[in-house]
């Protein structure tokens, strides 16, 4: 994500274990067992939606496995309208995560380990909108821990970070009169003027889906396609903005751009191009799948998150600063730096945390270009990233792959470099006092709930 501030300072079973590995311990619930995290195998969405009635009710079916004995928890942030489990109807409950950084869903019911289904039926309320007969809806994200934060948990359940499942998506408009169409990232299976399919690959997680429904010819798209510079592939592209000029100075952008992260990266690891154009500067943007939406002067930056944040997948909001320290490397032009004295801890603070620290930004950004003169200077590092991007994509990563990963391919030792200035739990309540007198200026502001209304 970048915002206000940025621009004014400035395969299945390789899948589960890998989900298995990176999910946060159980933690305490009730003397009758722990709330324990659980890995998605599927799920089958169906989202209705009432005209007459101005309601978007979801049904989800999730399979889900338990790898532990224990109550298990899951993300929705809507109130849990009824839930079954293999066709038993059970309670849920919103409960705090240890160190209340966050909260979960938990299901009342004790399972062992083995593999359930659950059926939840939610209200969807965040940015949805009944105009002109039809209905406006988009699964806007943000991973700050400000504003209108979270992920597909403001819409649908789902799971923290850590966990990939393969979901499907069945829109259903009851009522309507207006003209509709769907932008997504996933694959349209079909698509009726009320009724639509999506099909999302299986290595997507909360934060990967781009989904927005909307009124046709609000927007003026551009639909062409982008042919990779690496083998000739060719990506379907689809801009659209609320007026021509915008479409257009985007989509000339968007083909150098993505030009230049291929050359330095790889080949557009995404299956398709989606870009949103809400202005030209000023707003910032939002990164998905090989989606975005975004003003015209952080579309860089955005795109560029769809090799890190949404390519290399952060694990957790631990691993958030990673994505963003290296976007923003990329937005200064990639500065090296040979002495860095600053210490935080931008990554060490809890596995239960969802969300991203502000300062990735900055300080995450300083440390990557400390990082570059360490590792042979800033062509080294960015073959580095290369090589991540090609090992590890679509692999949800924490602090310690990535550490791993630049130690075994540099053969330098960067461990104490990253726990000294970004992993530094010394560094805390320094930090703190910092972020409130300094960062919580008053030209970051957030992405309010009214703001994301506003770019339905
Ligand atoms: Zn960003």
């Amino acid at each position: 994500m970048l915002t206000k501030l940025l621009w004014l300072n400035i395969l299945v079973s390789s899948v589960l274990l890998a989900n298995a590995a990176n999910r946060p311990p159980s933690f305490f619930y009730s003397a009758k067992g722990k709330a324990a995290f659980v890995d998605l195998l599927s799920a089958d969405y169906t989202v209705d939606y009432y005209v007459e009635g101005k309601k978007g009710l979801a049904t989800s079916e999730l399979q889900f496995k338990m790898l532990e004995d224990g109550f298990p928890v899951l993300e929705c942030d809507n109130d849990v309208i009824v839930a079954y489990i293999d066709n038993a109807k059970v309670e849920t409950e919103k409960i705090d995560l240890p160190g209340k950084v966050g909260k979960m869903t938990l299901i009342k019911k004790y399972l062992s380990k083995g593999t359930y289904n659950i059926l939840i039926r939610n209200e969807i309320k965040k940015n949805i909108a009944f105009e002109e007969k039809g209905v406006q809806s988009s699964f806007w994200m943000s991973d700050l821990d400000r504003g209108s934060k979270g992920y597909l948990e403001k819409y649908l359940p789902t799971n923290m970070e850590y966990d990939q499942y393969k979901m499907n998506l069945k829109i259903q408009i009851q009522g309507g009169k207006a003209e509709q169409i769907v932008y997504t990232n996933g694959e349209l299976i079909s698509a009726k003027n009320d009724a639509y399919e999506i099909s999302f690959p299986e290595y997507f997680n909360a934060s990967s889906v781009y989904f927005h429904l909307t009124l046709k010819n609000r927007f003026v798209e551009i639909r062409d396609s982008y042919k990779s510079i690496v083998d000739g592939t060719e990506f379907p592209l689809v801009i659209y903005s609320p007026n021509k000029s915008l479409t257009e100075d985007l989509h000339k952008d968007a083909l150098k751009i993505l030009k230049e992260l291929e050359g330095d990266y790889g080949k557009w690891p995404h299956q398709s191009v989606v870009i949103y154009g809400i202005g030209r500067a000023w707003l910032g943007g939002m990164e998905y799948a090989g989606a975005t939406r975004t003003d015209l002067n952080a579309l860089g930056h955005e795109l560029h998150h769809s090799y890190f944040a949404r390519g290399v997948m952060p694990a957790n909001g631990d691993a958030g600063w990673i994505d963003e320290a290296i976007a923003r490397w990329r937005d200064n032009k990639y500065p090296v730096r040979k002495t860095f004295s600053a210490q935080a801890n931008l990554g060490n603070r809890s596995p239960y945390l969802k969300t991203t620290h502000i300062k990735s930004y900055t300080h995450g950004m300083k440390f990557i270009s400390y990082l570059a003169s360490k590792v042979g200077g800033k062509d080294a590092l960015k073959s580095l990233l290369a090589r991540l991007v090609d090992t590890r994509v679509f692999k949800p990563i924490q602090n310690k792959d990535f550490i791993n990963h630049l130690e075994t391919s540099s053969k330098a030792n960067l461990k104490n470099l990253f726990n000294k200035h970004v992993l530094n739990i010394r560094a805390n309540i320094q930090e703190r006092e910092k972020n409130h007198s300094i960062e919580e200026n008053p030209y970051h502001l957030p992405e309010t709930e009214e703001f994301q209304l506003s770019t339905l």
